[in-house]
């Protein structure tokens, strides 16, 4: 198992990766990774240094905007620094942005304003009465490019503002205008177009597009792809002259320039939540490429007071919508056994949020897959989520691969993990499974344990009847078992009219089977019928057992590793969760009822033969009154109780443990039943 880096290190390994990530997308417009990655790392090396404010370094990439400024331009400070906006990606992290202005400005009712950001290249458009005279990239925040000549270039961006009584003042002096360049999707597509019927390469995304074009030294170039600039903001030296963000927006329409007409104003979260939702959606159909909104106090005095923290405003935040990628950890590497006995590998991870869900385990599908994405235990990945489909590991990001992450050996894996079963791989198949054993087998035996008495308990559904139902193809999977009906059974020799009923009436009885009973009869690996109970009574329920952590599952009382890998396997197998749905969908629903009584935590081992019950008669009554059910004695011990006389070394064993010995007759008392 390699050495996860220390938070220094993997600080100072997150800052060189992002800084090179940053220098491809602001000075090469050639990005090699999506915003989603960057982001996702990013958030990982602001939440180090959020924890250790020690580690900061001042040209750490969460210290600076952009990134260095290209030779060819003449570069000019900006009159106020162009900054960049502090991320959010839910409603609790908008709720606390306000708690943290609230902490600095109480008592104060904020009015917000909000607005689709675009995604584009930053510029500053600078009039003076009224004329352009200068254009400026954001640069480092404090000094940007000169791009004039190529702004002037774009067709919407006005030489000379538009003359109207209402501003007038405006026009007068220097007014700054603020905004978002931008290529228009329709025409991205058709420069697109127009480069493949050349037989020219294609461009990636309008974004870097738009970005590269704008710094092209030629500004011939520049006019021949078509650009739009998109206005955000208004400052003038006087910043009393707009009062709000919102009157900036009214008064860049009256000037003659583009803005986003959506763009509107709230009086609490709620609305700018309201807003946040409905755009999710409709984001999509914008002419125009976004990656979020832009909330802002809609007050500018208020704005302003609240000043400024690293590279980012106080008073505004950038709503980012839930991404389809990010990055995470690789924790270990389990393996599940299907019900057809195949074996799928299983990536366990650091949880992260992925399209709005958090995940923390994919499939890998098989050793082949493996070894072809080169997935180590260690690994920082990028994964993926498109709509409803299952996580997915895109690749790993090779640069951050920890010393010493080993080649992932599967046979060994198998071993470790399932040291009583055979696998092989039978001729070319990718998948390993286990050896001797059919599909059908595994499925025959597992449908039976599924009915066993000590699981769900169905009357008559033995053995021979569960052969006969899965050869005749009416079960493929445990949970078909529901869908059954009379009918279906009259096809088969073995049943009539009576037995066909009698076995439908036993299965449908089996509803709502109690937790625990249900999780046994899953079947899953080293799950026992007590650790079936302790799963029941941590969890409350099966999506809970299911989004439970491998440390959640290990700080069970009683379950080591090897049973909290099995158990977080088997849910991370695809087939497993479509098993699952599958029950609810036939109206299983299992209840979990809490076993509370005298013998609330109080764990017994039972040797021997009892006169009045059988063993799992003595265990049932155990749990039923709070006990825990152990097969042998161990330093938790309370009782042992014996049916005759106890061998020589468990009397030793329950000794050294302090177990107290009972016999049968004081057991039956300890149960209340004498
Ligand atoms: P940001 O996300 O912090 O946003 C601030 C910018 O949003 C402003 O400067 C402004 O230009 C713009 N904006 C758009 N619409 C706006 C509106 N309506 N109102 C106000 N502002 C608006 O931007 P950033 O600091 O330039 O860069 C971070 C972004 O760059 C991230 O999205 C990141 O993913 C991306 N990035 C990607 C890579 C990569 O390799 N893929 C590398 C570096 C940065």
């Amino acid at each position: 198992m390699p050495q996860p880096s220390n938070p220094e290190t993997r600080a100072q390994e997150l800052r060189q990766l992002l800084s090179g990530y940053s220098y491809e997308y602001h000075v090469l417009d050639a990005p090699t990774v999506s915003d989603a990655v960057y982001d996702s790392l990013m958030g990982e090396l602001k939440a180090i240094e959020a924890e250790h404010p020690e580690f900061i370094t001042p040209d750490s990439p969460t210290q600076r905007v952009g990134s260095e400024l290209l030779g060819g331009f003449q570069k000019v400070a900006h009159r106020s620094r162009m900054l960049s906006l502090n991320d959010v990606f839910d409603a609790s992290e908008v709720e606390a942005w306000v708690v943290r202005m609230d902490k600095l400005l109480p008592g104060t009712k904020h009015e917000f304003f909000a607005d689709i950001k675009m995604d584009g290249l930053a510029c500053a458009l600078i009039y003076e009465d009224g004329l352009l005279v200068q254009a400026l990239t954001r640069g480092d925040s404090f000094v940007g490019e000169d791009v004039t000549n190529n702004v002037r270039t774009i067709a919407n961006v006005p030489l000379r503002l538009r003359d109207d009584p209402s501003i007038a003042h405006l026009l007068v002096g220097r007014t700054e205008i603020r905004g978002e360049i931008v290529m228009l999707k329709k025409d991205f597509d058709a420069l697109n177009k127009k480069q493949e019927a050349a037989g020219k390469p294609t461009f990636a995304n309008p974004r870097n597009l738009a970005a590269g074009t704008i710094r092209q030294l030629d500004p011939k170039l520049v006019a021949e792809r078509p650009l739009t600039f998109m206005a955000y903001d208004l400052i003038r030296d006087d910043p009393s002259e707009v009062p709000t963000n919102m009157a900036a927006y009214e008064a860049i329409t009256h000037l003659g320039l583009r803005r986003n007409m959506q763009a509107s104003v709230f009086d609490s979260l709620s609305g700018v939540m309201q807003f946040v939702h409905e755009w999710d959606e409709k984001r999509h159909e914008l002419p125009f490429n976004t990656d979020g909104l832009v909330i802002k106090v809609n007050d500018r005095a208020l704005f302003a007071k609240l000043g400024v923290v690293g590279k980012q405003p106080r008073a505004a935040v950038a709503y980012k919508y839930a991404a389809e990628q990010a990055t995470t950890i690789v924790k270990d590497i389990v393996i599940s056994i299907g019900r057809t006995g195949a074996a799928t590998p299983v990536a366990v991870f650091d949880p992260v949020q992925v399209a709005g869900t958090t995940v923390q385990h994919a499939s890998l599908h098989n050793a082949d897959e493996i070894a072809r994405k080169d997935i180590r235990i260690g690994d920082t990945v990028i994964i993926f989520k498109a709509g409803d489909i299952i996580p997915q590991v895109e690749s790993v990001v090779m640069e951050l691969r920890p010393k010493g992450a080993e080649v992932f050996n599967y046979e060994d894996a198998l071993r470790a993990q399932y040291p009583e079963l055979e696998f092989e791989r039978r001729g070319d198949d990718v998948v390993y499974r286990v050896r001797g054993t059919s599909g059908d087998l595994i499925l025959k035996r597992s449908v039976e344990y599924y009915a066993s008495k000590g699981a769900l308990d169905i009357d008559t559904m033995g053995e021979k009847n569960v052969v006969a139902l899965v050869d005749a193809g009416l079960v493929r999977d445990i949970a078909d078992i529901y869908s059954l009906t009379v009918q279906d059974l009259l096809k088969l020799d073995r049943f009539a009219d009576i037995s066909a009923r009698k076995l439908v009436d036993a299965i449908q009885e089996k509803k709502t089977p109690p937790l625990e009973k249900f999780i046994l009869g899953l079947g899953i690996r080293h799950v026992g019928s007590q650790t079936a109970i302790d799963l029941a009574n941590r969890f409350e329920s099966i999506p809970r057992l299911a989004g439970a952590t491998l440390e959640q599952l290990e700080a069970v009382e009683g379950i080591g590793k090897v049973v909290a890998e099995s158990i977080l396997a088997w849910f991370a197998d695809e087939d497993n969760a479509a098993l699952l749905d599958k029950f609810e969908s036939l109206g299983v629903k299992p209840r979990y009822e809490k076993h509370e009584g005298t013998l609330n935590g109080v764990s017994f081992v039972v040797t021997g033969t009892l006169d009045s019950m059988s063993r799992d008669d003595a265990a049932e009554r155990i749990r039923a009154q709070g006990g825990i059910f152990q097969t042998s004695v161990g330093k938790d011990t309370k009782y042992l109780v014996a049916g005759g006389k106890v061998g020589a070394s468990k009397l030793a064993k329950a000794q050294a443990y302090g177990t107290v010995v009972l016999d049968e007759d004081a057991f039956l008392k300890l149960l209340g039943e004498k």
